[in-house]
């Protein structure tokens, strides 16, 4: 990001110049203040990144920044552009306003609510309008024209949509056109870039086979994207999926806690579990890491400020309305884990993701060998990558 564009940046959301942090989903730019709101509504309602200090695939962050500047924050405010809204006294957020409650409220109003967001004129049959608006984003991502999608987004439209006339979902549109910006948004949205289309074929066949190679590699990157981060969590490496590597599975230096009755019961708790189940544990997982790191992060960037007090803290994961209480309770639990438990029960998930992918045994001769040979080590993990 060049200097001069950012120093005539803005938060989204209050206005206070050079916002350093960026929601990835909305496709704005935040003041921290804002950003410790933004991270109390949980990843459901705001992804958030810190610009400098969070590692970004580069095709993600001018995905982000092509939106900023292109007016994407208008999509979340569109009914306060409207003259008749100011007389009615809802207004934005401004510097001076407190994060709590004006920040607050004004925040939760624009991305939980959607209160400003334009609705469409209301039809009958609201599944006919969400398939309606998945239809047009089909068509959108052929372009450049980023904000349309995200509007259509915003308004119901599916990522994953396979339309049935095509036989194929918006991201195998976009990858065949090179759409580079439309697959980045796509994805974080959701859609997969491993769904087959009627032919069998996927998004990454397709950028593959129009040569556009480095789109074709972000989107195997994509794919593995639950997995890479969490590896990364853990050793500050990720699998080199060009040579056909596609999972870490680090192991712990001190490993006799993990062969403790508890852990092993664990562990074939965990294998026992329907892969949907797993898949969902591995999301919360997912999060859990992602709320670990931005608070580390969040603490880095603060330097002592005020900012750092216990309302702005995010001590678990906040609720997603979407899942089951039960789930909800299981998610917020893993605060609880210290970072020998939490380190144990991540590479348990990279283990049995391994497993399940590639049909392996967990106790196969090769695993335990290499188990015994590297327990020794004094290393915090240790990682074998195949
Ligand atoms: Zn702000």
């Amino acid at each position: 990001m060049s200097k001069r564009l950012r120093n005539s940046e803005v938060c989204a959301d209050c206005s206070v110049p050079e916002p350093r942090w960026a929601s990835v989903n909305r496709g704005v730019l935040i003041c921290d203040e804002c950003c410790s709101v933004h991270r109390s509504l949980g990843r459901h309602s705001s992804q958030v990144r810190h610009l400098t200090h969070t590692p970004w695939a580069p095709t993600q962050l001018q995905m982000v920044q092509t939106l900023y500047n292109n007016g994407a924050n208008s999509i979340w405010e569109h009914c306060l552009l409207d003259p008749a809204s100011v007389m009615s006294g809802k207004r934005k957020a401004n510097p001076q306003d407190k994060v709590h409650p004006n920040k607050t409220e004004f925040i939760k109003a624009k991305y939980q609510m959607l209160a400003f967001v334009h609705r469409m004129p209301c039809r009958d049959d609201d599944s006919f309008t969400a398939k309606d608006l998945s239809k047009q984003l089909h068509s959108s991502v052929r372009t450049g024209n980023l904000e349309t999608c995200l509007r259509l987004l915003s308004l119901g439209a599916q990522a994953n949509f396979f339309d049935p006339e095509k036989g194929n979902t918006p991201l195998h549109v976009a990858a065949k056109a090179g759409q580079v910006s439309q697959a980045e948004l796509l994805t974080v949205y959701g859609a997969d870039p491993g769904a087959p289309d009627s032919n069998a074929k996927t998004p990454i066949n397709y950028a593959r086979q129009a040569g556009y190679n480095d789109l074709a590699d972000r989107l195997v990157e994509i794919q593995y994207e639950l997995t890479d981060r969490l590896a990364f969590y853990l050793c500050g490496r990720k699998p080199n999926h060009k040579t056909g590597q596609h999972f870490i599975v680090p192991q712990m230096a001190d490993s006799s806690l993990d062969l403790s009755e508890l852990a092993k019961a664990a562990k074939k708790k965990l294998q026992s579990l329907s892969n949907h189940l797993f898949e969902e544990l591995a999301m919360d997982v997912f999060d859990e890491v992602d709320r670990r790191e931005t608070d580390a992060v969040w603490l880095a960037t603060q330097n002592h400020s005020t900012l750092v007090t216990e309302t702005t803290v995010v001590p678990f994961l906040p609720v997603n309305p979407e899942y089951s209480s039960t789930r909800n309770q299981g998610r917020q639990k893993l605060a609880r884990f210290n970072a020998h438990e939490f380190a144990t029960l991540v590479i348990d998930i990279l283990s049995d993701s391994k497993r399940r992918q590639l049909g392996n045994s967990t106790t196969s001769l090769k695993g335990k060998v290499l188990e015994d040979n590297e327990r020794t080590t004094s290393d915090t993990c240790r990682y074998n990558g195949d």
